[in-house]
């Protein structure tokens, strides 16, 4: 068995329902701000493949897991009552597959120290409506998090990084490197000289969506000329 503590916190309404609040490790993202509020430690209770992690149920998908777990509750005559209920379940917008979360490690951009001068950057822009500066000003102001630009998918912008397993260091590309695929091209830690990990996961397309024209004229041996580096010149003066 696992023993759960039980806290106060004022997330928790004591009018409704018993008045207790459960917290899962990752439900849902009011989840993972009371793990942060209350410092809880979380359970990572499945792996990459979907799979269960946890004595007497490894390697089951979670669905059978729930129909185990399930069993095993009526055995023990546990179970009080059962009802169906409707409620809202976060699924995959392609297939509609129920998804769940699973803490992993990510690139970001940090922006939310930013915030003001996206704002001011957006001053200078001439809107077309007049009023979507305000959806992009109240955007702004609304953001929550930092920007997550790295994917786990097999096609797409490579991210130019190594990491070194033993050391943790982390090297990015130099930029008379670029392009680089990492996958391909092997490096040595500066510091400890063991063989560089590369980065798997490429770019999110909202990070190279600016760079398109630039991506599709590589693609056409270089013939069509892009004015994209001259307008960035002029803009900063070089
Ligand atoms: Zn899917
Ligand atoms: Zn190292």
């Amino acid at each position: 068995g696992h023993e759960v503590p039980i806290i106060a916190d004022e997330s928790a309404d004591i009018e409704k329902g018993t008045g207790v609040l459960m917290v899962c490790s990752y439900g849902d993202k009011y989840d993972v701000d009371a793990i942060k509020r209350n410092k809880l430690q979380p359970r990572i209770i499945f792996s990459h493949n979907g799979t269960l992690n946890i004595k007497g149920y490894e390697g089951m998908k979670i669905k059978d897991a729930r129909k185990k777990i399930l069993k095993e509750l009526e055995e023990k005559g546990l179970i009080i009552e059962q009802k169906q209920i409707e409620h809202a379940v976060n699924v995959h917008d392609k297939c509609g597959t129920e998804i769940e979360f699973l803490p992993v490690e990510q690139w970001f951009i940090k922006i939310l120290d930013k915030k003001s001068e996206l704002i001011k950057q957006g001053k200078k822009i001439k809107w077309h409506p007049e009023f979507m500066f305000k959806r992009y000003e109240n955007w702004i102001k609304g953001l929550e998090w930092d920007w997550s630009i790295s994917r786990d998918r097999h096609f797409g912008v490579p991210i130019p990084a190594w990491s070194c397993a033993k050391c943790r260091k982390i090297i990015i590309a130099d930029e008379k490197e670029l392009p680089v695929d990492p996958l391909q091209t092997k490096k040595k830690c500066p510091d400890c000289k063991s063989e560089l990990e590369a980065e798997k996961q490429v770019f999110d397309t909202w990070m190279t969506s600016s760079l398109t024209p630039q991506i599709a004229s590589s693609l056409a041996g270089g013939k069509i000329k892009i004015q994209y580096r001259r307008a960035l010149e002029r803009q900063t003066g070089n």
